[in-house]
Formats: C-alpha cells, structure tokens, sequence
C-alpha cells in the first residue's frame, strides 16, 4: 500500500472530514449570525463522502474524525456513520470518531455506539444557561446536556471541548473541569484561532492558556502526561481530580512537526493545514473520467503541498483573520 507521506517525511494517518458547513448554532467566536451556508449542490453527496473516507484509508489512514459544521445536522449522516462503520468492523481502518456540539446527540447516540464508534468530542464552552444562549446565540444547553447523558448511557467516551474565552468564560474554567472529571470525562480547553471574519475582534475573546495553566496550578497539582496524538494538545494529569487535561495552545506554542492530519471540506477540498489558505480539490477528481485514479494522484499532489508549519498570528489588533476561511468550513 502507498502510504500517504509529505516532504517533511511525516505520515498522515488521520483524516479530519467535515460533511457540512451547516450548524444549529452560531457560537460567536465560531461564525457571524448571519451566515451564508453553501449551496447543497456544492456539498459533496453521501456516495462521495463515502468513496473521499475509502481512498484515505486505502491510503493508511488509521483515524477518522467526522465533524462540520455540526455533523449532526446532515439529514443522511448516520449511513454515511454506518457505512464507514462498516469498514471500521471489517478491520480496515482503526478508529472512527465525531466532533459534535452535542444538541443532536440524544438522538444518535445509542447508534453510535452500535456502529462501533467508541470514543467522541463535545464541544461545550459554559455550564451556565444565560451564557451559553449568549455565546451559541441560541438557547439549547439543556438539550446538550442530555445528550451527554444520552451518550454516556450508550457506553461512549466523552471528551468535553471548551474555547477559552476571555471574559465570558473564564471564572468557569476550574469548575468545569471539575464538572467533566466527576462525569468521567476528559476536557481539552482550546485558544482562540482566527479562522474566519466574525462580528467580534478576536483580540478580545483570546485568552493565553499559559496564564489558565498558571492559574489552575495555584489550585491544583497538574502532572504532564506523555500522551502523544501527533495534535496540538498537550496533556495533564489533574492530581485532585483525577481527570486528564488538555491544552490545544496553537498561538503559544507551535506542534507542527508531529503532526499528522489532514482536513477535507464538505465541498472535498483538502487542506493541508488549518492555518493555510493551500488547498486541492479532490471533489473535481472524483466527479472526473477515472475517479479512483484522479483521487490518489491528487493526494500526492497534496503532500507535496503539505507546509512544514502554521502561520497563526493573533497579536495585531483589528488585524483581518490570518486564515480567511471559518472553522466551520474546515472542520474543526
Ligand atoms: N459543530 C461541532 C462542534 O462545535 O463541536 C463541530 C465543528 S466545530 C467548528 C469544532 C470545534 O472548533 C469546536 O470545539 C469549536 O469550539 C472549535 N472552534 C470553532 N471556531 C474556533 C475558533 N475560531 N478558534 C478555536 N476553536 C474554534
Ligand atoms: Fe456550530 Fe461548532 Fe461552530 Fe459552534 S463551533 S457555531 S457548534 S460549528
């Protein structure tokens, strides 16, 4: 099998697919109230989807994450869930996975965990009602809330992911990871990206997690942990919690040279890195004369494409987004 590998002789062996830009939510950090969604022409099919995952992992890729937008907002998303569970059975490739803001979950979960999926990512930024209305612009904690439960109950893992946001959630970081950690669930806190135009200036929503790190440090004995995703996550053990935590810290601390992932849009273009604008379109060669073919020539091009590292800068005030694009299109 040829493997997929890049110039700078790193192997990708996970793929980060989003399967629509959509979402039943509009965070603020995340997108404007007003988005414009894609045509659904432009959205790769379910077939296409399916074909996209499959030449990967005939490519060697191990890990498949699926996320969006929000993935649970695709009508057709639990066959396209069970095809690559499928796959997954047959022993093709190892692990398949989800990145959800859980308001959908309550739904699927019990699916989810039958088609094999053991482990998934929820995105969760506050506990509190009125903030989580305020920063999804929408208010649907409670739903969220059982869905965890809902996935929990089906024997998934939970991983809680929380932005940290100055201001907004920063006195609840400590609680709730004590939230998480007493549910059995890991929590990774992420930095501010500036991926894409929102009506808020970033600069005001970042928050360093080497001053959270800092902070919790006073409270608690945080012990770091080898565990190695090839990701921007570093991880610590919380002695008095007994949880595990994660710090994706992409503006303080660079991780580029382990990693190993690539991301593909819901319209199929691959991009290389989620702080450059460098793209392929594998959509163009599936819907050409020989697909499979066309396919694998294009992901070859797309090593050769891969950059050695990101270009995230956040410092500069009013500055318009480093990557134009937004989370939402990529995929988080
Ligand atoms: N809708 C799903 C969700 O929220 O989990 C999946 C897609 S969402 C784009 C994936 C992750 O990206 C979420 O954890 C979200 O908080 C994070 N995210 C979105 N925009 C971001 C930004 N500008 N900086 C950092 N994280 C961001
Ligand atoms: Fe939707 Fe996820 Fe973006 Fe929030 S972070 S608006 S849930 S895609």
């Amino acid at each position: 099998m040829k493997s997929l590998t890049d110039t700078f002789g790193r192997q990708i062996t996970y793929l980060r697919l989003s399967v629509t830009d959509r979402c039943d939510l509009r965070c603020t950090y995340c997108m404007a109230e007003e988005m414009k969604f894609l045509p659904k022409r432009d959205v790769l099919s379910l077939e296409e989807l399916e074909q996209l995952a499959g030449a990967f992992i005939e490519r060697g890729v191990k890990k498949i994450r699926i996320t969006g937008g929000e993935p649970l907002v695709r009508r057709d998303i639990m066959t396209l869930m069970a095809r690559l569970g499928r796959r997954l059975e047959a022993g093709d490739f190892d692990e398949l996975t989800l990145t959800t803001n859980g308001t959908q979950l309550f739904h699927h979960a019990d699916v989810l965990a039958s088609l094999g999926v053991k482990r998934i990512n929820v995105s969760l930024d506050t506990l509190d009602d009125a903030k989580f209305e305020k920063l999804t612009r929408r208010n649907r904690l409670s739903q969220v809330l059982r869905g965890l439960d809902a996935a929990q109950a089906a024997g998934l893992k939970v991983k809680i992911n929380t932005v940290a946001l100055k201001g907004v959630n920063e006195d609840e970081i400590a609680p709730m990871i004590e939230w998480a950690h007493g549910r059995g669930m890991d929590l990774t806190l992420i930095e501010v990206m500036p991926l894409g135009e929102i009506e808020e200036d970033r600069t005001d929503q970042y928050l360093p997690l080497t001053a959270v790190q800092d902070r919790l440090a006073e409270q608690w004995s945080l012990r770091p942990l080898a565990m190695k995703t090839g990701g921007p996550a570093r991880y610590v053990k919380v002695e008095e919690t007994g949880g595990v935590l994660g710090m994706i810290t992409p503006l303080t601390n660079n991780f580029c040279a382990g990693c190993n992932r690539v991301r593909v849009t819901c319209t199929g273009e691959i991009y290389m890195c989620l702080g450059h604008g460098d793209k392929i379109d594998l959509r163009a060669a599936m819907r050409g004369a020989d697909p499979q073919a066309a396919l694998d020539a294009a992901l070859d091009r797309a090593m050769l494409k891969k950059p050695e590292r990101h270009a995230f800068d956040i410092s500069k005030r009013g500055a318009a987004p480093a990557v134009s694009r937004h989370m939402s299109v990529t995929g988080g």
